[in-house]
């Protein structure tokens, strides 16, 4: 018998979907003759302020520098301490460090993965400037409750929504509770570019004057190559943190489809969550609210026997990924703020505990079926007939 493999990412069958449109983006970057920072960047940004509702969205080259680029626009000075979950992607509290700041850890919602608005009132917020709560694989963070708490004690509110293309809470678009907030296209994302690419959004007109800035050596006024009266007056000491129009080209094309995508993406976490549910051994799997616009970056579930499933999978030939698999505090590159084991209790035991399984456009119920017939039988003892 042979088994194909299931990869845990694979967009192929999407670019041949969007190929027409994308190669017509090609041709037109070649006969503009300008491949970073120019045209086809100015329209995304257009498209994806449309998308989420933002006033603006400012284009640059990865979700980490948006990050670093938002926090240093808001006013970050050196030392200042910002709020952070323990659980989530490096990058969420490395750039408050390459901002100039300092992260300070709290321990995440059971149900949620993200920062407890209640985190905002405790002994340790006592300082903090600003508070950076992120969104994690389908679910947001509670925003009203984290919103009035961060008004009540003045501090600054930014979102990490890296993950967060197309989620919504009370109607408005993750990254649009607080001052601002980021997207990430690196590939494997929601909305992923062939590479690497990322974006601010804010409804502030300063703000977004003074991100554009510094993703362009610090420049101001309007330097897209596509608006006239370019200025090259350098205010600020900026970065080069600029978006190719490559990647701007391959994110419109698929920006068409990821409603569509986003919509499929749901239905397989549907079939995930019939094939899994009362599997003994799983000790979770995500919360299925059944709105029609609820989207799933990651089908996550956790389970008692993780590595050993991990390795299961991967000889059974179907890809994982283990999100997260240690939490941040306890990253050697976070050493010196001296955290040990048992300071986070739910972010550990989520770091031990949770496994991603395949989830993407790409994907097939049949190929769902497989995989938890394939998880199914690991926890039960049984083979699959
Ligand atoms: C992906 C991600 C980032 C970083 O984005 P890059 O585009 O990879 O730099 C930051 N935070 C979170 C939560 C992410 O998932």
């Amino acid at each position: 018998m042979t088994r194909t493999s299931i990869p845990f990412f694979s967009q192929a069958k999407t670019f041949e979907k969007i190929w027409p449109e994308l190669r017509a983006g090609v041709d037109e970057i070649f006969a503009d003759g300008k491949f970073s920072h120019s045209r086809q960047v100015g329209r995304l940004e257009k498209a994806l302020a449309q998308y989420t509702g933002a006033r603006h969205v400012i284009g640059v080259n990865s979700g980490t520098d948006a990050l670093v680029l938002l926090l240093q626009a808001c006013g970050l000075r050196p030392g200042d301490r910002v709020l952070v979950p323990a659980y989530s992607f490096v990058a969420t509290a490395s750039s408050v460090v390459l901002a100039g700041g300092r992260p300070v850890f709290t321990d995440i919602d059971p149900d949620t993965y993200a920062m407890r608005p209640g985190t905002i009132g405790e002994e340790a917020a006592d300082g903090a400037r600003f508070v950076l709560p992120v969104h994690l694989f389908s679910r947001m963070a509670d925003m009203a409750a984290l919103s009035a708490h961060a008004a009540e004690r003045g501090l600054i509110l930014l979102e990490d929504s890296a993950e967060g293309i197309g989620m919504r809470q009370d109607g408005v678009h993750a990254g649009l509770h607080g001052r601002g907030g980021v997207l990430s296209f690196f590939p494997s994302k929601t909305l992923g570019a062939l590479g690497d690419a990322g974006a601010v959004l804010t409804d502030d007109d300063d703000l977004a004057e003074h991100v554009a800035a510094l993703r362009h050596h610090g420049r101001t006024g309007r330097t897209l190559a596509h608006f006239p009266g370019i200025s090259h007056e350098t205010v600020h000491i900026g970065h080069n943190s600029k978006m190719d129009d490559l990647q701007a080209a391959v994110l419109l094309a698929k920006l068409a489809v990821l409603d569509e995508d986003i919509r499929h993406r749901a239905a397989l976490a549907r079939a995930y969550d019939e094939g899994l549910r009362d599997t003994p051994g799983i000790t979770r799997l995500p919360a299925i609210t059944g709105a029609p616009d609820e989207v799933f970056y990651v089908y996550l579930i956790e389970t008692d026997r993780r590595d050993a499933l991990v390795a299961h999978l991967h000889d059974e030939g179907i890809g994982t990924e283990t999100y997260y698999p240690r939490p941040l505090h306890l990253q050697p590159c976070f050493r010196e703020l001296g955290h040990r084991p048992g300071d986070f209790p739910v972010a550990e035991a989520a770091s031990r505990r949770a496994l991603a399984l395949p989830l993407y456009a790409d994907l097939t119920e049949a190929e769902v079926a497989r995989v938890c017939a394939v998880v199914r039988a690991f926890h039960t003892g049984k083979v699959p007939a």
